[in-house]
């Protein structure tokens, strides 16, 4: 990947690159289509990364759809596909991890030990064997994405990270690999989590600037379905993290349920 790339760099094309764990879905085909406007060569990597997931069920029923993913590749034009096995990139004696402390330090962070470091560590080896100069990432992990563009901030990285709207399904649900898993019940239980995050959107598009009466009713609206379970429901600086007391700057909300045995995430910008 890496000769690749320098190949491509010495003859002065800008490479765009999508990093992602496969089962690829539109979601991620918005990134790469957005990349292919960008740049002369879009690159996307499929790696599950092994030491991002905190809990080793959850990473063996990961969808792997590597047929389905490579003729999606094609359709859109993607130039490589790099998708290095887990002994490759992380070989005997491996021992560095990257960690970002203050912004994974909430939410997924809390609820995921170890999950952003291995999300940083895995990125910053991508975007050494890619050379990227433009990167682009989803805000349905909007933590996620916040946490690598303070990386390469703050590592001083080349790279311009760049965030991409969310894509849903026509009725609100955030595409996502793991609503493979979700069964058809399931699959409208789900949908509480875009009500909750729409009722509060439309609150503090109406005027509301309480955080703690917009998470109120949002808390209702996942609470008055029984099949989902909240892990947390959090409004907070859309930069720092932090939680808000008053919508008196860029808000975020975002929250973590469980459908089943399944667990989702989204979120919403406020205001
Ligand atoms: P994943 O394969 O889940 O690690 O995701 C790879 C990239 O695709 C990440 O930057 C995600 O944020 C992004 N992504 C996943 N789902 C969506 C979606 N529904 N809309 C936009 N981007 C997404």
């Amino acid at each position: 990947m890496t000769v690749h790339s320098r190949a491509a760099r010495s003859h002065g094309q800008k490479i765009g690159f999508v990093p992602t764990m496969g089962a690829l879905h539109p979601g991620h085909m918005s990134l790469v289509d957005w990349v292919k406007e960008q740049c002369d060569l879009a690159v996307v990597s499929i790696f599950v990364n092994p030491i991002q997931f905190d809990r080793a069920e959850d990473l063996e029923a990961y969808p792997r759809t590597w047929d389905d993913d490579l003729a999606m590749c094609a359709q859109h034009g993607v130039d490589a596909v790099y998708a290095p096995t887990a002994q490759a990139m992380y070989p005997d004696g491996f021992q560095t991890t990257v960690s970002v402390k203050q912004l994974t330090k909430p939410m997924e962070g809390a609820h995921r030990p170890g999950h952003f470091d291995g999300v940083a560590t895995v990125v910053l080896k991508l975007f050494n064997a890619v050379l990227p100069h433009v990167a682009a990432f989803g805000s349905k992990d909007y933590q996620q994405l916040k946490v690598v563009q303070r990386m390469a901030r703050d590592l001083d990285l080349e790279v311009e990270v760049v965030g991409r709207p969310t894509v849903r399904e026509p009725d609100g649900l955030a595409l996502s690999s793991r609503n493979q898993h979700l069964s058809q019940r399931e699959r409208e239980q789900s949908l509480c989590l875009h009500r909750a995050l729409n009722a509060a959107r439309r609150m503090a598009q109406d005027g509301e600037r309480d955080a703690a009466r917009i998470s109120e009713e949002a808390r209702a609206i996942i609470a008055a379905e029984p099949g989902a379970k909240l892990e947390y429901l959090e409004i907070f600086d859309a930069e720092e993290l932090t939680p808000l007391a008053k919508l008196d700057r860029p808000t975020v909300m975002a929250l973590a349920a469980w459908v089943g045995s399944t667990r989702l995430i989204d979120n919403m910008v406020l205001n």
